[in-house]
């Protein structure tokens, strides 16, 4: 392609030869007798303003093209200088066509052009390129056009971020362990960190509701309603007996709710959370049950009121409800039933939950998902995947490879045209 192009340039040049020669060679041969008289005399502090025009005025006029000779070849001059002068314009042209430099480049641009973020020189292509991709796959209406200038750092950062406000601008500092590495590329979702710290930029660390209610509908499907405008659901159960999740709720139910594969981040099926007061006289104070069939998850208040601590039971209380969800409306037939003969699980009547195992207590992670059936055990055993997987590998090894295999990561490789991260 090149050398086609390298050609047409010669051929160009040809024609040009013909109608701009003398222009060329003159501007030439100028340039090349102005410098000794210059050097010779200083003539710049003596004339100034004479000297120019008097020495042009004394060159005449030559139609000859210049030629220049070296030891090698003779050239016609203003011929090659304008095949020269169009073959770099030609292969500078071709090269802007090529697609590493196109694609070095574009991370960068897109940042600025649609975000207002400018990274500095500690970010690398790679690194622009994962920014890029979460900012892309968190939502493309949160658009932030507000001036940004971001670094990188091996500080380590609470949430992998810290954002400042200095001169008047808005300064973000990335933890470089946020950052995907090449390690990380086995696991269902490497830029897990880096969204954490992307939607705490997005959401002004946490207090911006309308981006985190936005981020819950278009990431996860779930809405946030406002507990005033719920529908009562049973005579004694009006409004008045719920409250609204605060944004730090929200905050630690979306990265509970990241941690599962992308393509199970969306459950049509679950629309919308609530957040339940639990009462002294209420039977079920501080439980939180997934309504499968009705479409929400109900989160007892208590579970958001506890101290640190106990933030990774909440954490796993979560994840619990939304595997029922995953249960009964995306995993297939097989996959249960796998996952029963696996837990030594059959079918009894004579049992209040209808089931029953032939294997011991010891073989699950929970008194729960002992007594209880296969749904129960597998909520169980994915809130203890996610939360403390040291436990449900020392206590059944079999179940945890079933979950990271035959789940996290055969859905962690589905890919989603409409959110590709
Ligand atoms: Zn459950």
């Amino acid at each position: 392609m090149r050398i086609f192009l390298s050609f047409l340039a010669v051929r160009s040049a040809g024609l040009v030869k013909l109608t701009v020669p003398f222009r060329i060679s003159e501007e030439i041969r100028r340039n090349t007798q102005k410098h000794p008289i210059n050097t010779q005399k200083h003539p710049k502090q003596k004339h100034p303003k004479q000297k120019h025009p008097k020495q042009y005025a004394e060159i005449p006029y030559q139609k000859h093209p210049f030629h220049f000779v070296s030891s090698c070849a003779s050239f016609n001059l203003p011929f090659s200088s304008a095949a020269l002068f169009l073959l770099i314009i030609i292969l500078q042209a071709s090269c802007y066509t090529l697609p590493p430099e196109t694609s070095n480049k574009y991370p960068l641009l897109r940042l600025q052009e649609k975000y207002s973020i400018y990274l500095d020189a500690t970010w690398t292509t790679k690194d622009a390129a994962a920014l890029l991709k979460v900012f892309e796959a968190v939502s493309p209406e949160l658009l932030n056009p507000q001036f940004s200038s971001w670094n990188i750092s091996d500080d380590a950062l609470k949430n992998g971020i810290k954002i400042e406000f200095k001169d008047k601008s808005k300064h973000v500092t990335i933890s470089r362990d946020a950052l995907p590495t090449e390690e990380s590329q086995e696991i269902p979702s490497p830029e897990k960190r880096l969204f954490h710290a992307v939607v705490q930029f997005i959401t002004e660390n946490g207090t911006n509701r309308s981006a985190i209610k936005l981020i819950m509908q278009k990431r996860y499907g779930i809405d946030v309603p406002s507990h005033a405008a719920l529908p009562p659901r049973t005579k004694n159960n009006t409004a008045k007996g719920y409250s609204d999740f605060s944004n730090e709720d929200l905050m630690l139910i979306m990265s509970v709710l990241e941690e599962f594969p992308q393509a199970l981040h969306k459950t049509p099926q679950l629309k919308y959370i609530v957040r339940r007061i639990d009462r002294i006289d209420d039977e079920d104070r501080g439980i939180s049950s997934a309504m499968i069939s009705r479409g929400y998850i109900t989160f007892a208040e208590s579970i958001f009121l506890r101290d640190h601590y106990h933030r990774h039971d909440t954490r796993k209380i979560i994840a619990h409800e939304k595997a029922h969800f995953l249960w009964w409306h995306v995993f297939d037939h097989q996959l249960k039933k796998d996952w029963a003969k696996l837990g030594g699980w059959q079918q009894d009547l004579t049992s209040e939950s209808g089931w029953s195992t032939t294997q011991e207590r010891s073989a699950f992670v929970t008194e729960y998902a002992y007594t209880e059936n296969p749904d129960e055990d597998m909520a169980e055993s994915i809130g203890f995947y996610f939360v403390y997987p040291d436990r449900l590998r020392s206590c059944c090894p079999e179940k945890y490879e079933f979950i990271h295999n035959r789940i996290m990561l055969i859905y962690g490789k589905r890919w989603s045209p409409s959110n590709p991260m």
